[in-house]
């Protein structure tokens, strides 16, 4: 049996709204001496453990230097599997200290989204570029404070969206800014997993920390629906829903919604935490193409309506994403995801949530 978080009804369209186009860009302080930059990671979870960290190992343009972590037993683990020395470690306390070391130019916060504000805001003021996981944050204030800072600061950021570093998914990015196969009529697009055994005070539970399956998964079909269109969305609308009530006590399982866009073009989304799902559809009016699975670690590919096939890449997709991210820091120019479109996000995911407490009434932007 269903429970509608909010309730019933659904979608329509139109409005006004923005997407904030990157702007002006700051002056970045470029690290002189090194062939590669120095990174730290900020909170030894998952994330960090079994994908950034090897990712590291494979990147030409960075490398692991730091750990920033609030457990005291991981240390030794990664000090020696890494070769971390001392003076490259640090907890959520003194993080600030970073400032003084050279060894270290960019933070790079995988903490929960909760944190990813406080995190990425130290790592600004204490002087070195930032790099943010996804889902940006919890809030937009919290996702202009980051921006803020790094503006202050004169640092660069980007968010951990891995997906736009992706071959197959920056192919159907350019269809869609060259209308290869004429106008988009509509995109589908979804992304979701059946979460078992996740113990009850996992942050994934908790809404302040940013859990619940919008935040955490609904940002990659809006994020694929933003990239593909190429549009600004300018109104939405959703249901949020809980089908394990002893699970999901305080967040959303499934989310159900439409974003629609500028030119009339709406993006059917869904995201899950009950349910494995992974694509990303777009029709046109002279053909199609899509991506399934769309925002896996691997895998990544489909086919066009022309024909074509798009084979996975076999790449690392998160090395390759920091390789990109730490050229672009040292070539001085803009990342390929900056904090604005992180920050987009997050005012689509609020603005979903509006919708489904109102029963799903068209949010305008
Ligand atoms: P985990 O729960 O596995 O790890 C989070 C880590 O954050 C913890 O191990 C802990 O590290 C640190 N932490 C600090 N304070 C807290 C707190 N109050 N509660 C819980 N953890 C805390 O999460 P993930 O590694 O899976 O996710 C981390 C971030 O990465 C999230 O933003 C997530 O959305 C993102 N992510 C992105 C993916 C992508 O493909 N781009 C994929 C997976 C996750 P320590 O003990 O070292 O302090």
């Amino acid at each position: 049996m269903k429970k509608h978080i909010s309730r019933k009804n659904f979608i329509k369209k139109t409005g006004a709204a923005m997407m904030l186009a990157a702007t002006g860009f700051p002056n970045i302080i470029i690290p002189k001496r090194k062939e590669k930059l120095g990174v730290a990671l900020v909170g030894l979870g998952n994330y960090s453990t079994n994908w950034l960290a090897p990712g590291l190992e494979m990147t030409e343009h960075c490398e692991l230097r730091g750990i920033v972590t609030g457990t005291p037993s991981k240390i030794p683990v990664w000090q020696e599997r890494y070769g971390i020395p001392d003076r490259n470690v640090y907890n959520y306390e003194n993080m600030h200290e970073v400032a003084n070391n050279d060894d270290i130019d960019i933070i790079y916060s995988v903490t929960p989204p909760g944190l990813h504000a406080r995190d990425s805001i130290a790592g600004a003021e204490a002087g070195k570029h930032v790099w943010c996981e996804k889902p940006m944050a919890v809030t937009l204030e919290e996702c202009q404070a980051i921006i803020d800072a790094a503006r202050k600061n004169r640092v660069q950021l980007t968010i951990g969206y891995r997906m736009q570093h992706e071959p197959n998914t920056q192919t159907i990015i350019k269809y869609g800014r060259e209308e290869a196969f004429g106008p988009i009529t509509e995109v589908r697009t979804a992304a979701g997993y059946r979460a078992q055994g996740l113990p009850a005070d996992d942050w994934r539970f908790s809404l302040e920390m940013g859990g619940g399956a919008l935040y955490d998964m609904g940002v990659y079909p809006i994020n694929a629906a933003r990239y593909s269109t190429g549009k600004k969305a300018v109104a939405v609308s959703g249901i949020q829903s809980v089908e394990r009530e002893e699970m999901f006590r305080k967040v959303d399982e499934t989310t159900v919604f439409d974003i629609e866009f500028d030119d009339g073009t709406v993006a059917k989304c869904k995201t899950s935490m009950g349910e494995n799902v992974n694509y990303l559809e777009v029709d046109c009016e002279e053909g199609w193409y899509y991506l399934r699975p769309a925002s896996s670690y691997s895998g990544v590919g489909g086919e066009v309506s022309d024909g074509t096939v798009l084979e996975p890449d076999p790449g690392h997709q998160q090395a390759r994403q920091m390789d990109n991210d730490a050229l672009a820091i040292k070539e001085n120019r803009p990342p390929i995801v900056p904090g604005e479109d992180g920050m987009e996000d997050i005012r689509i995911v609020k603005a979903v949530m509006e919708s489904s407490q109102r029963d799903g009434a068209r949010v305008v932007l």
